[in-house]
């Protein structure tokens, strides 16, 4: 599936319904080059479950948790562009930061990959005139609630 992202306005607005949707234990699953849009698309999902302040990238960090009550779910953000080896995300307890959380990861390909969970939507985030397009690939548990 190819949702077409014009601008920032309709980054904010898929981020909005994705956050309506999510559910502990999924993962979405932010792929693309540099500078494709994929902090962007994880920030409108931050926001859209409902943190108002600041969403740093957590390229430096790893990892940044969100909780309740400032979101309505937790929420993990990752960012694996530094990780080494696909085991290093073990190793900086990704699993039990993902314990009734929702993970949207950036560069998932360097963990290993997420796309063989049923709770994993995978977005490729593409350069497309002046905006983006999404190629999307939802699992099996997204079924009957793809937000769009
Ligand atoms: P990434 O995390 O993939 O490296 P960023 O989210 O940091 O990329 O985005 C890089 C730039 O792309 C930002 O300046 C952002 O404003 C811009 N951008 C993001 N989404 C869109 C879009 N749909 N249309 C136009 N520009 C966008
Ligand atoms: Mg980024």
């Amino acid at each position: 599936m190819r949702v077409k992202l014009p601008d920032l306005a309709a980054m904010t607005h898929l981020g909005a319904r994705i956050a309506h949707e999510l559910r502990a234990g999924d993962v979405v699953a932010l792929s693309g080059d540099l500078g494709a849009g994929k902090t962007t698309l994880a920030r409108a999902i931050i926001s859209g479950l409902g943190h108002a302040g600041e969403v740093p990238s957590p390229s430096f960090a790893i990892i940044e948790l969100y909780e309740p009550p400032t979101v309505r779910l937790p929420v993990v953000h990752a960012d694996f562009y530094r990780l080494s080896r696909p085991s290093e995300a073990e190793e900086i307890g990704l699993d039990d930061y993902r314990e009734g959380a929702a993970l949207i990861a950036e560069w998932p390909e360097q963990a290993g990959g997420f796309a063989h969970e049923p709770g994993c939507l995978s977005i490729r985030l593409e350069a497309e005139d002046d905006g983006r397009i999404a190629i999307v690939e939802a699992g099996t548990d997204w079924l009957g609630r793809l937000p769009w």
